[in-house]
């Protein structure tokens, strides 16, 4: 088995991936649930995209105007998103009865510092 985030092989029985530092999990356990990231089209900030981080581990990116989905497992995560000059953060209860949590993240200007906002548009 390897890391699903680095991709370097895992002994058999860890909890944590040695080379990166984090929990190890498969995206096919049953335990695993998804967010969902929707990112509305805007031409301000639209080269950058958003970078979406679970209790300061970058899942990945989500482009201007795009949807992406990333595997979590059950639990509380701490849900960060930067994109340039822009910052938001939420917390998100993942757990058998809410496995599937979509957010919506429009980005709004401000003079010194843009703030990204996360609505919850589905939750089942
Ligand atoms: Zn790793």
């Amino acid at each position: 088995m390897n890391c699903y985030y680095c991709g370097m092989p895992i002994t058999n029985g860890s909890t944590f991936c040695q080379n990166c530092g984090r929990q190890v999990f498969s995206p096919n356990q049953n335990n695993t649930g998804y967010l969902t990231i929707s990112r509305p089209k805007k031409f301000l900030g639209c080269a950058v995209a958003y970078k979406v981080y679970a209790n300061g581990l970058l899942l990945g990116k989500v482009p201007n105007g795009q949807t992406v989905s990333f595997p979590l497992p059950y639990g509380v995560h701490n849900i960060f998103i930067r994109c340039g000059m822009g910052e938001g953060m939420t917390q998100i209860t993942m757990n058998e009865q809410y496995p599937n949590i979509a957010l919506y993240c429009p980005m709004e200007l401000g003079l010194l510092k843009n703030k990204i906002n996360f609505i919850l548009i589905q939750s089942n």
